[in-house]
């Protein structure tokens, strides 16, 4: 049977809009399928679900004349919607993960931050009621902060048989990306230079992954300089490489050494090095394709297996020397090989008519402030003491008076400061449906009770101005966090059988991937999602 003539075609669908785009003709409602409804050829066996943490939205086609690989195939495949805007304030890993895997916004997933205070405790993914495998002395990591189900547990419920297999550089991509499934879920440990796994998923470690892991990672030891892959006649799609607001300072072009820029010289730090290269997303990739041969994932017809790689490196690139620096160029150079072994791979092990493909970003991020055309700013130590300072003093004055709403002054005093943004009380966010686009985003965040960010404890959530930067108060290095346009803006890519090609330049969110995928899965997904599928089958 010829799977390709066979498959079910996608019409794109912007329910938001009600905008029906390179539209097939009109075809099957768009509920969700029936449980038990029989699989059909069309049905493929694997989702692969593609993350690139920190991949902003302006990227892929700053540097699209440069790629050959994956992102050249995504961009000339796939559908492609560029305006794809994270719906939430609190623009880091964790929260972005957990909606990209539940559909639902981070403060319904119960994931308000990277980590929060809870009660006295400080929480994360890191649960110290598990051990990483093999090295009981480590705290293991755990799903059981989320509070939603995710796509993974939707295939799972939709077929048991149906292998999770979710792999980052980070624990908390890895383990988000996975819902709360019991899958087969690793991430990398720098300090013993090991991916792993925790007691959460099982007791003990996969044959293929301890052997990865003493031949395929001690392999990477050899590849102590990281040099630069970009085409001279190209570079200058990218910033200049020598800046001193890159890197540590110092060490701020190519190549980077190992033995210069190492971080301890008294311990084996190699691979505390290599998680600041683009190495180890190819490492990732690596074990991602040891693994599925292992488990022959995505091979099984009439089930439909899920691969999520969340690949963490054009963050840590992203921080230390900005998304438009020639350092960010080269990993997505890179990347773009990744991708482009990944997809070879897929067709050859899977078949190609049989996987589809989503990737996104789980955030974006602040260009460096020296390079904002419009001029950014850069906190120092001293203006985080002074508004600390302020804060403080106010917090305790408003207690000695016995007012009846601090948190309303202490937003009031935050104002006062010429660099401080948004800022709601938690009475503002739980008063039900608000005009201002910036508390709807800060609503959508919100978890009564997890306290995630610098004000929470007091009853208030804030961010600073557009274009301030608050990090590590030297003078090198950016983020993301805010509830900015630039670190909301990611790209989102659909490629597979029946998926037309093109651009879609209407608004949609990253976490619509959720059901979308559920959807050409043909599996039930929640009926209370914050994501509506961006497509609609025409069996
Ligand atoms: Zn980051």
């Amino acid at each position: 049977m010829d799977l390709v003539r066979r498959s079910a075609r996608y019409a794109v669908i912007l329910f938001g809009g009600l905008s029906v785009l390179l539209a097939c003709a009109a075809g099957a409602s768009p509920s969700p399928a029936s449980p038990g409804e029989s699989p059909d050829d069309s049905q493929p066996t694997l989702v692969v679900y593609l993350v690139v943490d920190q991949l902003r939205g302006d990227l892929l086609d700053r540097y699209s004349q440069a790629f050959t690989g994956g992102f050249r195939r995504l961009l000339g495949e796939g559908l492609n919607f560029t305006n794809a805007l994270h719906g939430h304030s609190s623009t880091e890993t964790a929260p972005g993960h957990a909606a990209l895997s539940t559909g639902v916004h981070p403060g319904r997933a119960g994931v308000p931050a990277n980590a929060w205070r809870e009660g006295g405790d400080r929480v994360q993914v890191v649960d110290p009621q598990e051990r990483l495998v093999g090295l009981p002395e480590v705290a293991g990591a755990s799903p059981r902060v989320l509070l939603r189900t995710g796509l993974a547990d939707w295939l799972l419920e939709a077929d048991p048989r149906a292998k999770v297999f979710s792999v980052s550089a980070k624990d908390r991509a890895a383990v988000l990306m996975a819902g709360q499934s019991k899958g087969e879920v690793y991430w990398f440990d720098a300090l013993s230079g090991q991916f792993v796994t925790s007691t959460y998923y099982r007791s003990d470690n996969p044959s293929w992954l301890t052997r990865f892991n003493r031949e395929t990672m001690t392999g990477y030891r050899a590849d102590s300089v990281w040099v630069s892959t970009v085409p001279p006649e190209l570079a200058d799609l990218s910033a200049p490489d020598t800046a001193s607001f890159e890197g540590d300072g110092v060490n701020t072009y190519f190549p980077h050494r190992y033995h210069q820029e190492r971080i301890d010289p008294d311990m084996d730090d190699f691979f505390l090095w290599f998680q600041t290269t683009p190495m180890l997303d190819r490492a990732t990739l690596d074990l991602a394709l040891v693994a599925m041969e292992a488990e022959g994932v995505g091979r099984t017809p009439g089930r439909t297996d899920f691969l999520s790689i969340s690949f963490s490196q054009t963050d840590r690139v992203g921080h230390a020397y900005g998304p438009l620096s020639r350092e960010q160029m080269d990993n997505l150079l890179r990347l773009d090989r990744v991708l482009e072994d990944l997809f070879a791979f897929l067709d050859r092990f899977v078949g190609r008519a049989r996987y589809v493909v989503g990737l996104t970003g789980d955030h974006g991020v602040m260009t460096m402030p020296e390079r904002v055309e419009e001029g950014g700013l850069r906190l120092t130590q001293e203006d985080r003491a002074n508004v600390e300072e302020s804060l403080t003093r106010a917090a305790w004055e408003l207690g000695q008076a016995g007012h009846s709403d601090p948190a309303k002054v202490l937003t009031e005093v935050l104002r006062e400061f010429p660099f401080m943004g948004p800022a709601f009380t938690h009475g503002d966010l739980l008063a039900g449906e608000q005009e201002d686009s910036l508390a709807i985003l800060f609503q959508r965040n919100f978890t009564p009770g997890r306290a995630g960010g610098l004000l929470s404890m007091y009853g208030v959530e804030m961010w600073w101005g557009e274009n301030v930067l608050d990090w590590n108060y030297a003078s090198f290095g950016t983020t993301h966090g805010s509830p900015f346009h630039y670190d909301r803006w990611v790209p989102l890519i659909l490629m597979g059988p029946g998926i037309e090609g093109g651009r879609v330049e209407d608004p949609v969110q990253p976490l619509d991937l959720a059901p979308t995928l559920a959807r050409i899965a043909g599996i039930p997904y929640p009926d209370d999602l914050d994501g509506v599928p961006l497509i609609r089958r025409n069996d």
